[in-house]
């Protein structure tokens, strides 16, 4: 007997707007929603008159998980949704799709709205590489410890937090990384949507937030990657020399700091003494 497939639909994070019309088919058509808060997705399928049977699914639920997974064994379909966004990303879904993928039974993802790329397309920063933190650790220790690990990481970091925890956090990040640019990106696709935009230090000084965020952190800068050759090669060939360092010495030093060849150090110092 063939199996069912098991659905990994997104939710809107605001804005019913962005339920997809394959979200709202597909949770139609399917025999079992498996929810993180069923009176929660309730109200969703009530807006969308969906009438599918609703199961509980998350962390406290883990005997559901048999039953969704004996029921797509028997080649039924089965929908699995989290409170909003997509579900496995810091939701329940992860566990459900390892044991689903362990016995062979098809997954297909139903894309749509998330927190962690709708903040970062919008922050102007790094888009090319990015780190998905999610939440951060509880204790402080631990938290410290992911984020000493993360402070060398050049490519722009993405976390998820609570409005509590919010200020705390953007104060260890700032003793931890340093300054640094970032985004808070809060109420995404609500009423109240708003990007933050600022250093960490600055950000700090946030009070009493409300809201859902983001917080997006550009990687780490190192100091190398600040000086682009045309700015300040002929700047450090100068200190080199008035540090007492020889002519050919400094127009060597500078080349390979620089990564640029020697002719053209000599051929721009020559040019600057003219
Ligand atoms: N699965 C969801 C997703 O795909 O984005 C994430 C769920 S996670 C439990 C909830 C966290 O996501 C919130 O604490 C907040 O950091 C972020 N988040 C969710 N909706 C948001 C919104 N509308 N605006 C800003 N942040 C949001």
């Amino acid at each position: 007997m063939a199996t069912g497939i098991l659905y990994l639909c997104a939710t809107p994070i605001g804005n019913l707007d962005d339920m997809t019309f394959r979200a709202v088919k597909i949770l139609r058509e399917v025999d079992l929603i498996a929810a993180e808060d069923t009176r929660r997705t309730r109200k969703l399928l009530t807006h969308f008159e969906i009438h599918t049977p609703l199961i509980r699914y998350d962390e406290f639920s883990k005997a559901h998980g048999e039953k969704i997974l004996s029921l797509l064994r028997e080649g039924k379909s089965v929908a699995c949704v989290s409170d909003a966004g997509l579900p496995a990303i810091s939701d329940p879904g992860a566990e459900l799709v390892k044991l689903a993928v362990e016995e062979k039974i098809s997954i297909c993802p139903i894309p749509g709205a998330n927190a962690a790329l709708s903040a970062l397309i919008c922050s102007a920063l790094d888009t090319t590489k990015f780190t998905f933190v999610g939440f951060l650790p509880k204790t402080s220790k631990n938290r410290r410890e992911v984020l000493t690990e993360l402070s060398t990481h050049k490519e722009t970091l993405i976390f998820y937090e609570s409005p509590h925890r919010l200020k705390k956090i953007l104060n260890e990040m700032l003793e931890v990384f340093g300054n640094r640019r970032a985004v808070l990106a809060r109420e995404l696709t609500k009423i109240h949507e708003e990007f933050l935009r600022g250093e960490l230090a600055e950000l700090a000084k946030i009070s009493e937030p409300i809201g859902e965020f983001v917080i997006v952190v550009e990687g780490k800068i190192f100091s190398d990657e600040l000086q682009t050759p045309n700015e300040n090669f002929l700047d450090v060939y100068k200190n080199f020399v008035v540090q007492g360092m020889e002519k050919k010495v400094a127009i060597r030093e500078v080349a390979k700091k620089f990564n640029m060849s020697r002719r053209d150090v000599y051929n721009a110092v020559v040019l600057m003494n003219d």
